[in-house]
């Protein structure tokens, strides 16, 4: 039996790297932006999604669970890190997904199949009930909830901050931090680790401003503390999650050839976008510093290609 925490221990040793972005437009509104690239973490356990299953795996095996049951959509990058993970540390994964199951499979179950996650189809109305099919073994999974967002998944992100403080150059003051959100967690981890000291911009990949509660409410549950030193931006939907429009979709492909970062359609993009256009209407003092957070998501691109086409 490998000593999976060992594993575990060092794949999680590396930094991803913080890169400092050559752009026009920054420099003509005298703004410097870093970009953490944890999309660069590794090919298929990357992004926020490694940084919130790092402690809830080392819990797994601290509780001596074989196997770790979790829940997601048919194109979700949480469903692939697991199957990822899983394949890496050689643990076992089941895939609770919404919807009927698909004659075909799109890219992202295929990779999930092939680490060996047994996947159970429910539908739209049992998936919100999140009603476990009866024949598997509960007592030998450990569960994760959607998107990985716990108070442990808020831990590890909590490190995309501490490895930024570590990387950047000394005495640079970071004045932004952004980061997309869909559940929260990512952001909740940001907010905590900055103590009030800096600000974040959490940019929404979905309509409405319940992730302002949501986030608040993670906070206080894993925190039990209030922060004031962010603010959510639900300008950047796009018409809602996975809603795209061409000029975000000519933003990516633009952006990738002008700096050879790759961005997904359904959060990094999006953020993105956002952060140009708030730049462009000047938002963003004169000599203030942003860092970015590309929380990955890369794994998407194959998929909404299947469906949709046109990103590069
Ligand atoms: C899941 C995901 C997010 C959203 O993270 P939350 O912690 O759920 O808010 C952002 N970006 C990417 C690339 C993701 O895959």
């Amino acid at each position: 039996m490998p000593d999976l925490n060992k594993l575990i221990q060092e794949f999680d040793s590396k930094m991803s790297p913080l890169e400092l972005l050559i752009f026009n437009e920054l420099s003509q509104h005298g703004v410097s932006m870093y970009v953490k690239r944890d999309d660069l973490i590794d090919a298929h356990l990357s992004g926020n999604k490694w940084r919130k299953l790092n402690y809830n795996l080392r819990e797994a095996i601290r509780l001596e669970k074989p196997a770790i049951l979790t829940f997601g959509g048919a194109y979700s990058n949480h469903i692939y890190a697991v199957a990822a993970a899983g394949r890496q540390f050689g643990l076992k994964t089941i895939g609770i997904i919404r919807g009927e199951a698909p004659k075909e499979y799109g890219s992202t179950l295929r990779f999930a199949s092939k680490c060996g996650m047994k996947l159970h189809f429910l539908s739209r109305s049992a998936y919100r009930e999140k009603t476990i099919p009866q024949d598997i073994d509960l007592s030998s999974c450990y569960i994760l909830p959607e998107g990985g967002t716990n108070c442990l998944g808020l831990k590890g992100c909590k490190r995309i901050v501490t490895e930024v403080q570590q990387q950047i150059p000394t005495h640079t003051k970071i004045d932004y931090w952004c980061t997309s959100s869909g559940t929260g967690g990512t952001a909740s981890g940001i907010i905590s680790a900055l103590n009030n000291d800096s600000n974040a911009l959490v940019f929404s990949a979905l309509k409405g401003d319940f992730l302002k509660t949501d986030i608040q409410k993670l906070l206080e549950t894993c925190e039990a503390k209030t922060y004031n030193n962010w603010q959510l931006i639900t300008d950047y939907h796009f018409g809602g999650y996975a809603k795209f429009k061409p000029e975000l979709i000519e933003f990516i492909n633009q952006f990738k050839s002008t700096t050879g970062i790759p961005l997904d359609p359904i959060y990094t993009g999006k953020m993105f976008y956002g952060i140009f256009d708030l730049l462009k209407k000047g938002f963003f003092e004169k000599g203030s510093t942003i860092v970015a957070v590309h929380t990955g998501g890369l794994q998407g691109v194959a998929g909404f290609n299947e469906r949709f086409g046109g990103v590069h």
